[in-house]
């Protein structure tokens, strides 16, 4: 039996550009050089053949979240890997910070099994200005002591925590996350331009949902958003999800930061994957119509049922923007920003086979994770 499998005919998105009829070899889990001639080949003509998906902000999906047990959280995983997503850090909301601790723990050994590419704290350290979809009364100053203990809940594998670095010890504890190898992120911030200069400075290097629970871009007081957007050190998430981003805004930014500066995230709550209805946001009650996700007390935008499939047939098909860039945006970029792109966010020989099929419309035709199809090629 063959192990070794050609992909042949599609075009594929390389590093270097788009290859019209290029073969792809997967080799066991990985991306192989020439094929031997017992391979078998599998014709994907008429595809797009592009990297897997790597999503640096995601809450949940498929009825389940990442705040939940073991089998929520692989609930959760899968229906996002059924949507391209391979690479996947998990996101918390604010709780109780003994809860956070705890969820820090379980989602540690996932890590260490592979399951998911880390953890992103977003929150408690925010702000009660712009809480977005978190709870209040849980919400607290960034004290690094306290910063510190998720730090050390997550046993090495906390990502990226999410602060509003105006806050009384902002910017100790950007230096105590930088000093440990975690992305300081920017975000539920009620930060001036001038303070978010001074956040980039001490080291923050991610902009959480740009434009999203931050104060808006002002010709007179900026504010974050500009600072964010103009310093070459900064990675902007943008939610293409057409709730959260009018499309203009979305390729202001996007043309403004160049697609290596930009993580297409989608934010994802319990709803992604599964449709309309009533959901837990951490402690909050969201419900889901027609797809936007809203607390049922004070109606904020809570998170969003986004997939990065359709983030990626979106901002090609609705914003208009360059496959290359959209791939860059959705793979490579967030990949080099986690540190792992030696490994996953370009189809290249040595890296893992994590691969997304898509038709020319660019809808989701078949799913590959370390070399075993997560969503068989559908090529009628
Ligand atoms: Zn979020």
């Amino acid at each position: 039996m063959a192990t070794t499998k050609v992909l042949a005919g599609a075009r594929v998105v390389l590093p270097s550009g788009v290859v019209d009829d290029g073969r792809l070899v997967v080799e066991g889990t990985r991306i192989a050089g020439p094929a031997p001639e017992s391979a078998e080949i599998i014709d994907v003509s008429g595809h797009w053949l592009v990297p897997g998906f790597v999503d640096i902000h995601n809450h949940g999906g498929g009825g389940a979240s990442f705040s939940g047990t073991v089998d929520d959280v692989l609930t959760a995983l899968r229906t996002h890997r059924e949507h391209g997503t391979t690479t996947l850090v998990a996101s918390t909301v604010t709780d109780d910070m003994d809860i956070l601790v705890q969820q820090a723990g379980l989602l540690s050994e996932l890590a260490e099994q592979g399951d998911i590419a880390g953890i992103h704290f977003e929150g408690p350290f925010i702000s009660p200005c712009r809480k977005g979809a978190h709870s209040e009364a849980l919400l607290r100053d960034p004290d690094p002591a306290e910063v510190r203990k998720l730090i050390d809940a997550a046993r090495g594998r906390a990502a990226m925590v999410t602060l509003a670095t105006e806050l009384p010890g902002g910017l100790d504890s950007v230096r105590l996350l930088v000093e440990h190898g975690v992305i300081a992120a920017i975000g539920h911030t009620d930060a001036t331009y001038e303070q978010t200069v001074q956040a980039i400075d001490a080291g923050a290097t991610v902009a959480t949902h740009l434009f999203n629970a931050m104060p808006q871009l002002g010709h007179r007081a900026p504010g974050p958003v500009a600072a964010l957007l103009e310093d070459e050190r900064v990675t902007v998430e943008l939610i293409d999800d057409g709730v959260h981003l009018h499309p203009a805004a979305l390729r202001l930014a996007f043309r403004q930061a160049g697609a290596t500066r930009v993580a297409f995230i989608t934010d994802a709550m319990d709803a992604a994957g599964i449709g309309d209805g009533r959901y837990m946001l951490g402690p909050l009650e969201v419900e889901v119509r027609q797809g936007v996700a809203r607390l049922v007390e004070g109606g904020s935008i809570a998170g969003s049922t986004l997939t990065l499939d359709r983030a990626f047939r979106r901002a090609v098909t609705v914003d208009g923007l360059a496959v290359e860039d959209v791939v860059t945006a959705v793979s490579a970029g967030p990949a080099k920003l986690l540190g792992v792109y030696d490994r996953v966010g370009s189809l290249e020989p040595g890296k893992d086979a994590d691969l997304v099929l898509l038709d020319d419309d660019f809808r989701l035709k078949g799913v590959m994770r370390r070399g075993q199809w997560v969503v068989d090629p559908q090529l009628g």
